[in-house]
């Protein structure tokens, strides 16, 4: 907080390495070999370099650039990396980027020169942010690509290489404190997240997303309500698939319906978002209808309860979006969120979509129920209501 002509204003705490940028993941999923050439121009990778410069400009350019501090990152360490990635894995990586060609870790995750620095950099972003948002007790941001969540210990996913949100968790861990959860609003399940921590009781992953499943070898998880975590994390896995073409009130509801008291029973020690914006209603990549008014109650909402649950200790790394102008307002309107603005700044110039649950209610009330019902054992807050 600072003391702007006597009001108090917040401001948020963003890391950036420009070595981000350096990742090629080369051309999108229409050009695989598979598909018949018949597009006349190429479409790029969803997940280019384009999109966090955009993603940084709007913020920078925005009605927000006074209120943002921005702090550099540094490459994250192989120390750092193994407590979540397997030294095989890391060693793997480092020869497919290394290598005389680009490789495709999965048919749609290729990595070349750029792809191992952008990758520890990522990484290490999202370590610095956690640091400062336990150190200082306020919201840090990593704007950072690779995005982390569908990396698992072993096994790269959906342009995915290291899992930042799960290295920023350890972190918080590291740190001194004990109980970490993990909210990630990407529009695709958070299965790597997920895989890392699934016995694991002191990290309570939750996962909100589409219904997609499975979705081959490097992704077996099904983001399913019934993937729970095991042993000594039973419970502390929970996903909240919602229907295809939910929108603002849907994630609203499943946050103050599940999340909020989930969280509440749960009293986590510091806050971590997996902040996508593939969720908004023109993304390329998914299937729901969130617009910049859905992630500025989001914003709002994590805020809120890190402050008043986790002595304001929330870190967020970015995730996917890939219709990246519309993405960028999205990140511009979740810190809105962030920094307690309830009015969007911005205009949004394309949303006129209807929201489904204003004519289908009962709709997520399934949705949510179907989460209660696996989780009823393990949580008494969810045997109420
Ligand atoms: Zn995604």
């Amino acid at each position: 907080m600072t003391e702007t002509s006597g009001t108090t204003r917040d401001e948020l705490d963003l890391f950036w390495d420009e070595a981000c940028l350096d990742h090629d993941p080369g051309v999108g999923l229409w050009e695989h070999a598979a598909v018949p050439p018949w597009l006349d121009v190429p479409e790029a990778h969803p997940e280019s370099s384009a999109r966090l410069r955009t993603f940084r400009a709007a913020l920078t350019r925005g009605p927000l650039a006074d209120r943002l501090r921005w702090h550099a990152g540094r490459p994250a360490t192989i120390p750092e990396l193994l407590a979540v990635h397997e030294a095989d894995y890391l060693r793997r990586l480092r020869e497919a980027a290394d290598g005389p060609a680009p490789t495709a870790l999965e048919p749609n995750t290729v990595v070349g020169p750029g792809s191992w620095p952008a990758a520890l950099s990522a990484a290490g972003c999202a370590i610095e942010a956690a640091r400062s948002a336990v150190l200082r007790g306020r919201p840090a941001y990593a704007l950072v690509r690779p995005p982390g969540h569908h990396a698992q210990p072993n096994q790269a996913d959906g342009y995915c290489l290291l899992n930042n949100p799960a290295l920023a968790a350890r972190t918080a861990l590291d740190l001194g404190l004990t109980r970490v959860a993990v909210l990630d609003w990407d529009v695709h399940h958070g299965n790597g997240t997920q895989e890392i921590f699934y016995r694991v009781p002191d990290v309570l992953t939750v996962s909100l997303h589409m219904r997609h499943g499975a979705w081959g070898p490097s992704h077996p998880q099904r983001g399913t309500p019934d993937e729970i975590g095991a042993g000594a994390g039973a419970g502390h896995n929970v996903n909240v698939e919602l229907s295809l073409g939910a929108g603002d009130t849907a994630y609203l509801l499943a946050f103050d319906r599940l999340v909020e008291p989930l969280l509440r029973e749960f009293q986590p020690d510091a806050l971590v978002c997996a902040s996508g914006f593939d969720g908004s209603a023109f993304d390329p990549n998914g299937r729901h209808n969130v617009t910049p008014a859905g992630y500025r109650g989001l914003g709002l909402r994590v805020r809120r309860l890190a402050d008043e649950l986790a002595g304001g200790r929330l870190v967020l790394t970015q995730e996917g979006g890939y219709l990246r102008g519309y993405a960028a307002l999205c990140l511009h309107a979740l810190v809105e969120g962030l920094l307690g603005e309830r009015v969007g700044l911005v205009d949004d110039p394309l949303s006129y979509l209807p929201d489904d649950d204003e004519t289908n209610p009962e709709r997520t009330a399934r949705d949510l129920g179907a989460v209660r019902a696996a989780l009823a054992d393990h949580w008494p807050v969810l045997r109420e209501g």
